[in-house]
């Protein structure tokens, strides 16, 4: 249908990148991305007006993303060649715009097209060798400056190899050393650096992504005494193990595996160098509120439950809740991950399956119409009273206004 649409206006249309790497490899892709030489808004524009589809257009990148009714998304882009100038031509202006347009890529293996127009459909475009690489299992630069001209390409190369399988190609490995040898990377932005970091950490299995990044001399451009070693395989292994514990809980709140890995592979940080990394990341502040910015109160509250556990007699549940509440699920997991103790586990998975989720059974009414005056007293009446339901001293609504009244 993409074809037909592209077809009509004169298009030619091209499923590219990702998705024709991963159909020649088996391999399930539902992001697919669509490039079209001429301008892609405009077929993004009909295609949505012939089939019933929402579409989001950025006029500054001529790119636009169509929204299927199955909800799947459609990226396109545009090759921006000067179609109206010389649509006469069109034929050789096509292939050489498609070609440019590849020759941006990062690696050979992402420089395929698929063409879509019903007159050539399935006609596999490789100006660059990817079907060569993929069959060899190389990830290949496109030239010689690929690296200097985007450094962020390190992280790109590592998170392809790794999860294809794959080998970088010796030529490529050389300049990719080189850039790290030059520095190159600490020119990256902290927007960036944390994008192509979030994808490697959000791979199904990030580990030996990051021994690889370890072994290529990346670690330090996060931050210059992050390093690798078996503490942090140790780690990365604890928090699968804990990732997956807690899948099995089947509780509703969805978690950020790649924080966890973030918080495990930072681990060794103290306080001051874990907030630098944080500020090269250039973190946003809703993560660091939400998240990132508890890792020191977690990890505290974490030890205050080991030495209760060591003192031998059970935690009472007020306590539990009181040091759990206000943690997010990731730095609870990570917390799981570092004590690797059974019984610890089992107090957090006490906490989230039945403390978490307990409230009061009086209302602020009720306890106004006892009397109890409103302002901070309330709040920390409220707050009693939560411990007391908490610790099974009060059981009804009776038992909670009869302790307020108290
Ligand atoms: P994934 O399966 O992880 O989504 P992908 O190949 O689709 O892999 P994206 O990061 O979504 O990867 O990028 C889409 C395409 O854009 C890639 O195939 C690649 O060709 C191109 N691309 C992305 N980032 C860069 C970059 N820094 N330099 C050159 N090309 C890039």
């Amino acid at each position: 249908e993409l074809g037909r649409t592209g077809e009509r206006l004169g298009m030619a249309v091209y499923g590219v990148g990702g998705f024709v790497r991963d159909l020649l490899l088996d391999i399930d892709n539902q992001d697919v991305d669509i490039t079209v030489e001429g301008d892609g808004i405009l077929f993004a524009e009909t295609f949505a007006r012939q089939h019933g589809c929402r579409v989001r257009s950025h006029q500054a990148f001529g790119t636009a993303v169509l929204v299927l009714p199955t909800g799947g998304k459609l990226d396109i882009a545009s090759t921006r060649l000067e179609f109206y100038e010389s649509p006469g031509v069109l034929p050789t202006v096509e292939r050489s715009s498609l070609r440019r347009d590849l020759h941006r890529r990062d690696f050979t293996i992402n420089t395929l097209a698929l063409c879509l127009n019903p007159d050539r459909f399935g006609r596999l475009i490789d100006h660059y060798g990817g079907q060569k690489d993929l069959r060899e299992k190389m990830v290949r630069v496109l030239h010689n400056l690929s690296f200097v001209e985007d450094p962020t390409r390190c992280f790109r190369a590592v998170r392809f190899e790794q999860r294809l399988g794959f080998h970088l190609e010796p030529h490529t490995e050389g300049l990719l050393r080189t850039a790290v040898r030059m520095g190159l990377v600490e020119r990256v932005g902290g927007k960036r650096l944390l994008g192509e970091l979030t994808s490697i950490l959000r791979e199904r299995e990030p580990l030996p992504a990051v021994r690889r990044m370890a072994a290529l001399g990346l670690l330090p451009f996060i931050h210059a005494e992050l390093r690798f070693g078996d503490d942090v395989e140790h780690l990365f292994a604890e928090s699968e193990r804990a990732l997956a514990w807690y899948e099995l809980l089947y509780l509703p709140t969805p978690v950020e595996a790649w924080a966890v890995y973030f918080l495990a592979l930072t681990d060794r940080l103290d306080s001051p160098k874990y907030r630098e990394t944080c500020t090269r990341l250039a973190m946003p502040g809703r993560w660091l509120q939400r998240l990132f910015g508890h890792r020191h109160r977690a990890i505290k509250h974490f030890q205050a439950l080991r030495q209760g556990l060591r003192g031998g007699v059970s935690i009472a549940n007020s306590r539990v809740y009181a040091l759990l509440r206000n943690i997010p699920i990731e730095l609870l997991l990570y917390g799981l991950a570092r004590s690797g103790q059974e019984e610890l586990r089992r107090l957090v998975s006490h906490y989230l399956v039945r403390l978490a989720h307990v409230t009061l059974l009086s209302t602020g009414a009720d306890l106004h119409d006892i009397g109890v005056p409103p302002g901070p007293s309330f709040g920390r009446i409220k707050e009693r009273l939560l411990a007391a339901r908490l610790d099974g001293e009060v059981r009804s609504r009776d038992d909670e206004l009869e302790f307020a009244r108290r």
